[in-house]
């Protein structure tokens, strides 16, 4: 046998198979990976020194030990808790399990699910709040050029749409997730466009923010809020967490970008709003191909379409059948039974049952 693959299959004998017992690590509950996986028809392999899989026939996630950085079936998402090591054992937190694991694996049946009919999207910034800027551009034109594209597609799919702002004028952070809630908005999409310290102008592709679970810390230290105790937005906790996946998935997917993962924030945006609700960093403006992109209106149409098909994903997910009687418009809202799930974050018929 080929000496490089020796260790690898060694470690995972030695650390994913170890029986073992859960643990209590810096506050968390923490249970061993492979005991996990195996309970849900999964099987754990070290991939390398510091990464593990754990995988089925259509399943596939990936931890970085000592990390908050998890793979789930392709698409990064920022885990409250690192992954821990403790004596040759793989142990994750039960928190990540029950609060983004589970959630995406085995999308949980609202029973309170209504149809998604009005979307509000809140182009960030505006006024004499530019957002980033580079050179003469502000973040705050585009993020509304956006909006505008993304309010025309999301019409033509026969959603009613409500824009925080449709000129360039200054809207509190506060009064944005309030206008949705005051026209009881099913989703809130809040669009912006990201910018990296002066020489560090590598960086590129998307950012799909959600709501802190409560008691964890944000991925963002500067969406950290008022502090860890629940919010209004904690309510659709995992409904914002389906959606912030299915958008960034599509990004990703559609647009060929890198992958900047789902992450968590309490932005003042997402905090208060009663509904599902992400931000999104669309991009980063500092990039200097990505950057040049931004601020096409081509590629601008194709980032709307793909915002959009990531909507619909999530409603497939989420909402309930509806009787075919109803208008086309809102025969958009079809649930698509567990059992024909045909995209990748389908899991097998057998785990899919717990
Ligand atoms: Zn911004």
């Amino acid at each position: 046998m080929n000496q490089k693959f020796i260790l690898p299959i060694a470690l995972c004998l030695v650390f994913c198979l170890t029986p073992t017992h859960a643990a209590f690590i810096n506050g968390q509950n923490y249970v061993p990976l492979a005991g996990w996986a195996h309970a849900n028809g999964l099987t754990c392999h070290w991939i390398r020194r510091n990464e593990v899989t754990v995988t089925n026939r259509t399943t596939r996630l990936v931890f970085d030990v000592d990390s908050r950085n998890a793979e789930i079936n392709g698409i990064q998402v920022a885990l409250s808790f690192p992954i821990a090591n403790q004596k040759g054992v793989v142990l994750i937190a039960q928190f990540d399990l029950n609060t983004a694991v589970r959630p995406l694996l085995f999308p949980p049946r609202f029973a309170e699910a209504k149809t998604i009919k009005t979307i509000c999207l809140d182009p960030g910034h505006g006024g004499k709040d530019t957002g980033n800027r580079t050179f003469w551009h502000s973040e705050k034109t585009f993020t509304l050029a956006l909006a505008s594209e993304l309010r025309d597609q999301l019409k033509k799919a026969g959603f009613n749409v409500v824009l925080t702002r449709t000129t360039d004028k200054y809207v509190e952070l506060s009064d944005r997730p309030a206008l949705a809630n005051k026209r009881a908005a099913d989703l809130f999409v809040s669009l912006h466009f990201n910018a990296t310290e002066t020489g560090r102008n590598e960086v590129s592709g998307p950012e799909t923010y959600c709501i802190t679970p409560v008691g964890a810390s944000s991925s963002n230290a500067q969406g950290e809020g008022r502090d860890h105790g629940p919010t209004t937005a904690n309510r659709n906790e995992q409904k914002s967490l389906l959606f912030a996946y299915q958008i960034e998935k599509s990004l990703v997917q559609n647009l060929g970008v890198n992958d900047r993962g789902v992450r968590r924030a309490r932005f003042a945006v997402l905090r208060d709003a009663a509904m599902p609700a992400v931000l999104i960093e669309c991009g980063y403006m500092t990039h200097p191909v990505e950057g040049k992109k931004i601020l096409d209106s081509t590629y601008r149409r194709q980032m709307a379409q793909a915002i959009v098909t990531g909507i619909l994903a999530y409603q497939k997910l989420t909402v309930p059948p509806i009787p075919s009687t109803l208008p086309a418009a809102n025969r958009l809202a079809v649930r698509i039974p567990p059992s024909s799930w045909t995209g990748t974050d389908k899991i097998s018929p057998k785990s899919q049952t717990r």
